[in-house]
Protein backbone atom coordinates (compact mmCIF):
# COMPACT_ATOMS: atom_id res chain seq x y z
CA UNK A 1 0.00 0.00 0.00
CA UNK A 2 1.35 3.67 -0.76
CA UNK A 3 1.90 5.93 1.62
CA UNK A 4 0.15 8.42 2.03
CA UNK A 5 1.51 12.60 1.07
CA UNK A 6 -0.22 14.41 3.54
CA UNK A 7 -0.91 17.73 2.35
CA UNK A 8 -3.24 18.99 4.56
CA UNK A 9 -0.71 18.50 7.45
CA UNK A 10 2.15 20.02 5.74
CA UNK A 11 -0.06 22.96 5.03
CA UNK A 12 -1.34 23.22 8.56
CA UNK A 13 3.03 23.17 9.33
CA UNK A 14 3.76 25.65 6.81
CA UNK A 15 1.06 28.20 8.00
CA UNK A 16 2.43 28.02 11.64
CA UNK A 17 6.03 28.82 10.87
CA UNK A 18 4.24 31.74 8.20
CA UNK A 19 2.62 32.66 11.58
CA UNK A 20 5.42 33.04 13.74
CA UNK A 21 7.14 35.63 11.05
CA UNK A 22 4.01 37.91 10.10
CA UNK A 23 3.44 38.27 14.47
CA UNK A 24 6.99 39.37 13.96
CA UNK A 25 6.08 41.58 11.18
CA UNK A 26 3.08 43.15 12.74
CA UNK A 27 5.03 43.89 16.27
CA UNK A 28 6.90 45.92 13.28
CA UNK A 29 4.02 47.66 12.18
CA UNK A 30 4.23 45.93 8.64
CA UNK A 31 1.54 43.46 8.75
CA UNK A 32 1.44 40.72 5.80
CA UNK A 33 -1.98 41.77 3.95
CA UNK A 34 -3.69 40.07 0.78
CA UNK A 35 -6.29 41.90 -0.75
CA UNK A 36 -9.15 39.60 -2.86
CA UNK A 37 -11.40 40.30 -6.11
CA UNK A 38 -14.25 38.32 -6.42
CA UNK A 39 -16.58 39.53 -8.97
CA UNK A 40 -19.84 38.25 -9.90
CA UNK A 41 -21.86 35.59 -7.82
CA UNK A 42 -19.52 31.87 -9.04
CA UNK A 43 -20.71 29.51 -6.18
CA UNK A 44 -17.20 27.71 -6.09
CA UNK A 45 -15.29 30.91 -6.34
CA UNK A 46 -16.91 32.01 -3.08
CA UNK A 47 -15.96 29.30 -1.32
CA UNK A 48 -12.17 29.48 -2.99
CA UNK A 49 -12.44 32.76 -1.57
CA UNK A 50 -13.48 32.45 1.95
CA UNK A 51 -11.39 29.39 2.46
CA UNK A 52 -8.43 32.38 1.49
CA UNK A 53 -10.07 34.48 4.17
CA UNK A 54 -9.55 32.04 7.06
CA UNK A 55 -6.02 31.28 5.79
CA UNK A 56 -5.44 34.49 6.31
CA UNK A 57 -6.45 34.47 9.85
CA UNK A 58 -4.94 31.80 10.37
CA UNK A 59 -1.31 33.34 9.51
CA UNK A 60 -1.94 36.57 11.01
CA UNK A 61 -2.18 38.67 7.91
CA UNK A 62 -4.72 41.00 7.16
CA UNK A 63 -7.31 40.02 4.38
CA UNK A 64 -9.10 42.84 2.33
CA UNK A 65 -12.16 41.32 0.43
CA UNK A 66 -13.86 42.94 -2.49
CA UNK A 67 -17.10 41.91 -3.17
CA UNK A 68 -18.11 43.35 -6.98
CA UNK A 69 -21.59 42.28 -9.09
CA UNK A 70 -20.90 40.62 -12.12
CA UNK A 71 -21.12 43.91 -14.07
CA UNK A 72 -18.84 45.78 -12.42
CA UNK A 73 -17.00 46.55 -15.46
CA UNK A 74 -13.57 45.89 -16.71
CA UNK A 75 -12.42 49.83 -16.51
CA UNK A 76 -13.29 50.46 -12.79
CA UNK A 77 -11.93 46.92 -11.87
CA UNK A 78 -8.63 47.87 -13.75
CA UNK A 79 -8.85 51.35 -11.83
CA UNK A 80 -9.70 49.05 -8.55
CA UNK A 81 -6.36 46.69 -9.50
CA UNK A 82 -4.44 49.73 -9.83
CA UNK A 83 -5.22 51.76 -6.21
CA UNK A 84 -4.44 48.07 -4.46
CA UNK A 85 -0.93 48.33 -7.12
CA UNK A 86 -0.33 51.81 -5.46
CA UNK A 87 -1.73 51.31 -1.82
CA UNK A 88 1.62 50.40 0.45
CA UNK A 89 -0.49 48.43 3.09
CA UNK A 90 -1.48 45.64 0.43
CA UNK A 91 1.42 42.86 -0.35
CA UNK A 92 -0.51 40.31 -2.69
CA UNK A 93 -3.39 41.12 -4.95
CA UNK A 94 -5.25 38.23 -6.37
CA UNK A 95 -8.21 38.51 -8.59
CA UNK A 96 -10.35 35.49 -8.30
CA UNK A 97 -10.70 33.34 -11.69
CA UNK A 98 -12.64 33.21 -13.77
CA UNK A 99 -13.82 36.32 -14.06
CA UNK A 100 -17.60 36.60 -15.60
CA UNK A 101 -18.35 36.58 -19.21
CA UNK A 102 -17.38 40.28 -21.05
CA UNK A 103 -13.95 41.18 -18.86
CA UNK A 104 -10.58 40.32 -20.60
CA UNK A 105 -8.78 38.48 -17.94
CA UNK A 106 -5.72 38.66 -19.76
CA UNK A 107 -5.68 41.89 -19.46
CA UNK A 108 -6.51 42.02 -15.74
CA UNK A 109 -4.21 39.76 -14.88
CA UNK A 110 -1.93 41.81 -16.69
CA UNK A 111 -2.65 44.95 -15.15
CA UNK A 112 -1.30 43.57 -11.21
CA UNK A 113 1.72 44.44 -10.24
CA UNK A 114 4.49 42.28 -10.51
CA UNK A 115 5.97 42.33 -7.20
CA UNK A 116 2.21 41.85 -5.65
CA UNK A 117 1.27 38.97 -7.93
CA UNK A 118 1.33 36.02 -5.14
CA UNK A 119 -0.64 33.82 -8.09
CA UNK A 120 2.63 33.89 -10.19
CA UNK A 121 0.54 34.53 -13.33
CA UNK A 122 1.79 37.93 -14.61
CA UNK A 123 4.29 37.00 -17.55
CA UNK A 124 6.99 38.97 -15.85
CA UNK A 125 7.20 36.21 -12.87
CA UNK A 126 6.33 33.36 -15.52
CA UNK A 127 9.28 34.26 -17.49
CA UNK A 128 11.23 34.59 -14.22
CA UNK A 129 10.09 30.55 -13.39
CA UNK A 130 11.68 29.22 -16.83
CA UNK A 131 14.81 31.04 -16.26
CA UNK A 132 15.05 30.00 -12.51
CA UNK A 133 15.05 33.38 -11.19
CA UNK A 134 13.77 33.73 -8.00
CA UNK A 135 10.66 35.23 -7.88
CA UNK A 136 7.29 33.89 -6.69
CA UNK A 137 6.29 30.86 -7.79
CA UNK A 138 2.95 29.12 -9.10
CA UNK A 139 1.17 28.42 -6.17
CA UNK A 140 -0.39 24.81 -7.34
CA UNK A 141 3.02 23.59 -8.77
CA UNK A 142 5.41 25.27 -5.80
CA UNK A 143 2.74 23.06 -3.21
CA UNK A 144 3.64 20.00 -5.14
CA UNK A 145 7.52 20.82 -5.16
CA UNK A 146 7.02 20.99 -1.14
CA UNK A 147 5.23 18.07 -0.33
CA UNK A 148 7.74 16.03 -2.93
CA UNK A 149 10.28 17.74 -0.77
CA UNK A 150 9.22 16.99 2.94
CA UNK A 151 8.60 13.43 1.81
CA UNK A 152 12.31 13.18 0.82
CA UNK A 153 11.37 12.46 -2.61
CA UNK A 154 14.06 14.10 -5.00
CA UNK A 155 13.04 14.38 -8.86
CA UNK A 156 16.40 14.44 -10.14
CA UNK A 157 17.13 11.79 -12.53
CA UNK A 158 13.67 10.61 -12.92
CA UNK A 159 11.30 10.06 -15.61
CA UNK A 160 8.39 12.64 -14.96
CA UNK A 161 5.06 12.98 -16.54
CA UNK A 162 3.03 16.02 -16.13
CA UNK A 163 -0.27 15.50 -17.49
CA UNK A 164 -1.92 18.53 -18.35
CA UNK A 165 -0.51 22.14 -20.44
CA UNK A 166 -2.34 24.70 -18.72
CA UNK A 167 -0.41 27.87 -17.72
CA UNK A 168 -1.20 27.62 -14.26
CA UNK A 169 -0.66 23.80 -13.47
CA UNK A 170 1.34 22.12 -15.97
CA UNK A 171 3.48 23.93 -17.65
CA UNK A 172 4.99 25.49 -14.59
CA UNK A 173 4.69 22.16 -12.49
CA UNK A 174 7.06 20.71 -15.65
CA UNK A 175 9.66 23.55 -15.57
CA UNK A 176 9.48 23.36 -11.82
CA UNK A 177 10.61 19.81 -12.00
CA UNK A 178 13.22 20.31 -14.66
CA UNK A 179 14.77 22.80 -12.43
CA UNK A 180 15.18 20.02 -10.09
CA UNK A 181 17.34 18.19 -12.41
CA UNK A 182 13.60 15.50 -13.61
CA UNK A 183 13.51 14.13 -17.19
CA UNK A 184 10.41 15.56 -17.85
CA UNK A 185 7.58 14.68 -19.99
CA UNK A 186 4.17 16.88 -20.68
CA UNK A 187 1.02 14.80 -21.70
CA UNK A 188 -2.35 16.68 -23.14
CA UNK A 189 -5.22 15.66 -24.79
CA UNK A 190 -3.68 15.07 -28.02
CA UNK A 191 -1.14 12.74 -26.52
CA UNK A 192 -0.90 9.07 -28.44
CA UNK A 193 -1.05 6.15 -26.08
CA UNK A 194 -1.21 8.22 -22.49
CA UNK A 195 -1.48 5.05 -20.52
CA UNK A 196 2.31 3.82 -21.94
CA UNK A 197 3.80 7.20 -21.16
CA UNK A 198 2.02 6.53 -17.61
CA UNK A 199 3.59 3.75 -17.38
CA UNK A 200 7.26 4.73 -17.84
CA UNK A 201 6.78 7.72 -15.15
CA UNK A 202 8.75 7.33 -11.58
CA UNK A 203 7.00 10.63 -10.78
CA UNK A 204 3.71 11.11 -11.72
CA UNK A 205 1.53 14.26 -12.06
CA UNK A 206 -1.86 14.33 -13.21
CA UNK A 207 -3.62 17.95 -13.75
CA UNK A 208 -6.40 17.32 -16.54
CA UNK A 209 -9.69 17.69 -14.36
CA UNK A 210 -11.40 14.29 -15.59
CA UNK A 211 -12.75 12.12 -12.59
CA UNK A 212 -10.57 9.24 -12.36
CA UNK A 213 -8.59 8.79 -15.31
CA UNK A 214 -5.39 7.33 -14.59
CA UNK A 215 -6.03 3.77 -13.56
CA UNK A 216 -3.98 1.31 -11.40
CA UNK A 217 -2.77 -0.24 -14.58
CA UNK A 218 -1.15 2.93 -16.16
CA UNK A 219 1.05 3.33 -13.27
CA UNK A 220 4.69 2.02 -12.92
CA UNK A 221 4.77 0.06 -9.79
CA UNK A 222 6.55 1.75 -7.18
CA UNK A 223 6.06 5.11 -8.41
CA UNK A 224 4.99 8.50 -6.77
CA UNK A 225 1.35 9.72 -7.75
CA UNK A 226 0.38 13.31 -7.72
CA UNK A 227 -2.88 13.63 -8.13
CA UNK A 228 -4.08 17.37 -9.02
CA UNK A 229 -7.12 17.22 -10.16
CA UNK A 230 -10.71 18.15 -8.36
CA UNK A 231 -13.80 16.63 -9.87
CA UNK A 232 -16.77 15.07 -8.92
CA UNK A 233 -17.64 11.47 -9.40
CA UNK A 234 -20.60 9.99 -10.01
CA UNK A 235 -22.23 10.25 -6.63
CA UNK A 236 -21.29 14.20 -6.79
CA UNK A 237 -17.79 13.51 -4.29
CA UNK A 238 -15.06 15.05 -4.40
CA UNK A 239 -12.16 13.27 -6.14
CA UNK A 240 -9.33 13.60 -8.13
CA UNK A 241 -7.74 12.36 -12.11
CA UNK A 242 -6.63 9.20 -10.18
CA UNK A 243 -8.55 6.09 -9.29
CA UNK A 244 -7.47 6.72 -5.78
CA UNK A 245 -8.56 3.19 -4.47
CA UNK A 246 -7.22 1.37 -7.15
CA UNK A 247 -4.02 3.22 -7.96
CA UNK A 248 -2.58 3.48 -3.91
CA UNK A 249 -2.31 -0.80 -4.07
CA UNK A 250 0.69 0.18 -6.98
CA UNK A 251 2.51 3.48 -6.20
CA UNK A 252 4.88 3.72 -3.28
CA UNK A 253 3.40 7.56 -2.43
CA UNK A 254 0.12 8.80 -3.79
CA UNK A 255 -1.80 12.11 -2.76
CA UNK A 256 -5.29 11.76 -2.04
CA UNK A 257 -8.39 14.11 -2.69
CA UNK A 258 -8.97 16.09 -0.77
CA UNK A 259 -5.96 16.99 1.38
CA UNK A 260 -3.23 16.60 -0.89
CA UNK A 261 -2.33 19.32 -3.59
CA UNK A 262 -5.27 21.27 -2.36
CA UNK A 263 -4.12 22.37 0.97
CA UNK A 264 -0.53 22.97 -0.41
CA UNK A 265 -1.79 25.62 -3.19
CA UNK A 266 -3.51 27.36 -0.15
CA UNK A 267 -0.88 27.29 2.11
CA UNK A 268 1.69 28.64 -0.78
CA UNK A 269 0.06 31.74 -0.97
CA UNK A 270 -0.24 32.37 2.03
CA UNK A 271 3.64 32.12 1.48
CA UNK A 272 4.01 34.13 -1.23
CA UNK A 273 1.98 36.80 0.34
CA UNK A 274 4.54 37.29 3.05
CA UNK A 275 6.97 37.18 0.64
CA UNK A 276 5.79 39.95 -0.88
CA UNK A 277 5.64 41.43 2.61
CA UNK A 278 9.03 40.99 3.66
CA UNK A 279 10.07 42.32 -0.18
CA UNK A 280 7.92 45.46 0.41
CA UNK A 281 9.58 45.71 4.25
CA UNK A 282 13.19 45.55 2.37
CA UNK A 283 12.61 48.29 -0.44
CA UNK A 284 11.14 50.99 2.06
P1 LIG B 1 -7.19 22.97 -17.74
O1 LIG B 1 -6.74 24.35 -18.00
O2 LIG B 1 -8.56 22.55 -18.19
O3 LIG B 1 -6.12 21.98 -18.39
C1 LIG B 1 -6.36 20.61 -18.46
C2 LIG B 1 -5.25 19.95 -19.25
O4 LIG B 1 -5.54 18.56 -19.33
C3 LIG B 1 -5.12 20.46 -20.69
O5 LIG B 1 -3.75 20.71 -20.96
C4 LIG B 1 -5.67 19.32 -21.53
O6 LIG B 1 -5.02 19.18 -22.78
C5 LIG B 1 -5.37 18.12 -20.69
N1 LIG B 1 -6.25 17.00 -20.97
C6 LIG B 1 -7.59 17.02 -21.08
N2 LIG B 1 -8.06 15.78 -21.35
C7 LIG B 1 -6.97 14.96 -21.40
C8 LIG B 1 -6.80 13.59 -21.62
N3 LIG B 1 -7.84 12.78 -21.85
N4 LIG B 1 -5.55 13.09 -21.61
C9 LIG B 1 -4.47 13.90 -21.37
N5 LIG B 1 -4.59 15.23 -21.13
C10 LIG B 1 -5.82 15.75 -21.14
O7 LIG B 1 -7.13 22.62 -16.19
P2 LIG B 1 -6.15 23.14 -15.02
O8 LIG B 1 -6.55 24.52 -14.62
O9 LIG B 1 -4.73 22.85 -15.36
O10 LIG B 1 -6.61 22.15 -13.86
C11 LIG B 1 -6.50 20.76 -13.97
C12 LIG B 1 -7.22 20.11 -12.81
O11 LIG B 1 -6.57 20.50 -11.60
C13 LIG B 1 -8.69 20.52 -12.62
O12 LIG B 1 -9.40 19.43 -12.07
C14 LIG B 1 -8.62 21.63 -11.59
O13 LIG B 1 -9.84 21.75 -10.85
C15 LIG B 1 -7.51 21.13 -10.73
N6 LIG B 1 -6.79 22.15 -9.96
C16 LIG B 1 -6.53 21.84 -8.68
C17 LIG B 1 -5.80 22.71 -7.92
C18 LIG B 1 -5.51 22.34 -6.50
O14 LIG B 1 -5.09 23.18 -5.74
N7 LIG B 1 -5.68 21.07 -6.14
C19 LIG B 1 -5.34 23.92 -8.46
C20 LIG B 1 -5.59 24.19 -9.79
C21 LIG B 1 -6.31 23.28 -10.55
P3 LIG B 1 -5.13 20.28 -23.97
O15 LIG B 1 -4.17 21.38 -23.56
O16 LIG B 1 -4.67 19.55 -25.18
O17 LIG B 1 -6.54 20.74 -24.01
Amino acid sequence: MAILLDGKKLAQKLKSEILEKSVVMKSAGNTPALAVILCGDDPASAVYVRNKRKDCEECGFDSLEYKLPADYGEEKLLALVESLNQDPKVHGILVQLPLPRGYDETRIIHAISPAKDVDAFHPFNVGKIMIGEPGFLPCTPAGVMLLLEEYGIDPAGKECLVIGRSNIVGKPMAMLLLRKNGTVTIAHSKTMDLASKCREADILIAAVGKAKLIKADMIKPGAVVIDVGMNRDENGKLCGDVDFAECEKVASYITPVPGGVGPMTRAVLMKNTLQAAEESQRNL
